[in-house]
């Protein structure tokens, strides 16, 4: 199918010929017609599959040119990255139109969005919180939406959104057309269709778990996180290749901490993304890693879903996701319209179970390689790694096997200090012949008691 078989008109064609796109991708192709009937409609779609253009192509073949102040479509997305990226793609593709598109998120000022919606728009892109404030205000009017559209639903309710969605569902009028995409197809994500959905038509391009065939997916068996570190700066020194690489982490403790050893191994190189990050940090790392200023990006879960970057040229998973569908999520980040990238999965030996989940997910093996003998075999241990000492008062701690060897890092002066604490109250308590704090008291009054 080419672009010519939709029924799009000379604005748009024009538009995606500047754009240099061939032909149009399957989820577009199925969904032009839907969409521009005016049905509900699910689409279960990957990120990468181009499922932003297939809504925006056939709402924007019909929006006519208005000059009315209130808007008439809504998109809904779950992060303030997906909100820019999204105004950024409807944008390019209205090159050719007369039409106003406003983004609007949290943690920004919310009385300059107030005068930006003043102005008059025909397409608000938003973040569900913002959104229902900016209604509320009443300063934004959303009598006449006619199209809303609310893109990877699965995350957003993942992000506890499910109650602003329902509020905003009740303020905006009855007679609209929804459009929903969402990655994966959970209870949550179906219990709502059936909620507001009217008979919607479902456009299904690849079922969750079928990665897309361009990722090419490898993995490691690696016992622990230092030899992680030491794994990732082996594949990374070669820059030639490795020249714009995800690496994925599960929490944002850990992004931090891989980040700060990346940053060391590869200063100016490296950047990080978490929802913890303030808004301005967080965009300035994607523009850094976008533009080819730092070709390491680290990031979580959640923040990463968002993210439009072209020519990822690896995703590494550091960790292996408990969620198979994650998985998914974070290799869909290269590989993006039909150019070539490598998944990477590194899982240690507690991590096996969930990396059998995701191979079952996929119902395809990833093949295995061996750490190169030039990786050093590290047998230090991080914090989390140790076995969990759960009896403090136990004077049989641990087994000598269990004790953490050197750190990682050249410990700070202040840090190689040996921790007196215990042993300077013995000794206070040996000298003056009695306890000098509570929990010794109780400790002897409880070892009284047994004698
Ligand atoms: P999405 O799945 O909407 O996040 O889109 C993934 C990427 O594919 C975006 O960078 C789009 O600009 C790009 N894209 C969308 N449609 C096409 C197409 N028909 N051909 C090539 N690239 C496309």
């Amino acid at each position: 199918m080419t672009f010519q078989d939709l029924n799009l008109n000379t604005p748009l064609y024009n538009a995606i010929d500047d754009l240099g796109f061939k032909n149009p991708t399957p989820i577009q192709a199925e969904a032009f017609n839907i969409v521009a009937s005016g049905k509900d409609v699910v689409g279960i779609a990957q990120t990468g599959t181009g499922k932003t253009f297939a809504y925006m192509m056939p709402i924007l073949r019909h929006l006519k040119y208005s000059r009315q102040d209130n808007p008439r479509v809504l998109i809904l997305v779950p992060t303030r990255e997906l909100v820019v990226q999204v105004v950024d793609e409807i944008e390019k593709l209205s090159k050719y139109i007369n039409n106003r598109v406003l983004g609007v998120y949290g943690g920004t000022n919310i009385n300059t969005q107030k005068q930006a919606v003043a102005q008059g728009q025909d397409i608000i892109v938003a973040t569900p919180g913002r959104l229902y404030d900016l209604a509320v205000s009443r300063v934004l009017q959303l009598k006449s939406i006619q199209k809303l559209v609310i893109d990877e639903v699965d995350i957003m309710l993942d992000l506890g959104f499910r109650h602003q969605l329902t509020n905003i569902f009740d303020i905006l009028p009855e007679r609209r057309q929804n459009v929903m995409f969402s990655a994966t197809m959970t209870k949550d994500v179906d219990e709502l269709i059936t909620d507001f959905f009217i008979d919607p038509a479902k456009i299904q391009i690849a079922v969750s778990g079928t990665p897309l065939e361009n990722i090419k997916q490898q993995r490691y068996n690696v016992p622990n996180f230092n030899t992680k570190v030491n794994l990732l700066e082996h594949l990374l020194q070669n820059e030639d290749e490795f020249s714009r690489v995800l690496i994925f982490v599960g929490y944002k403790k850990m992004a931090d901490r891989l980040f700060d050893i990346l940053d060391k191994i590869f200063p100016g190189q490296t950047c990080v993304i978490h929802s913890n990050k303030t808004q301005n940090y967080r965009l300035r790392s994607i523009e850094q890693f976008r533009e080819g200023a730092h070709r390491l990006l680290v990031a979580t879960d959640v923040m990463a879903r968002g993210l439009d970057i072209d020519n990822v040229t690896h995703v590494i998973n550091f960790d292996t996701p408990d969620y198979p569908e994650n998985y998914m999520h974070r290799i869909g980040r290269t590989g993006r319209a039909e150019k070539e990238g490598l998944a990477i999965l590194l899982s240690s030996e507690r991590e096996q179970e969930s990396r059998l989940r995701i191979e079952a997910l996929m119902q395809q093996e990833i093949e295995t390689l061996t750490i190169p003998d030039a990786v050093e075999i590290s047998t230090e241990l991080i914090e989390e790694e140790r076995p969990q000492i759960k009896e403090r008062n136990n004077p049989i701690k641990r087994k000598q096997e269990d004790l953490s060897g050197p750190a990682f890092h050249e410990k700070k002066d202040k840090n190689k200090k040996t921790n007196l604490r215990g042993s300077y109250k013995r000794e206070i308590a040996k000298k003056y012949k009695k306890p000098k704090t509570r929990g010794d008291k109780n400790y002897n009054k409880r070892n009284k008691k047994r004698r």
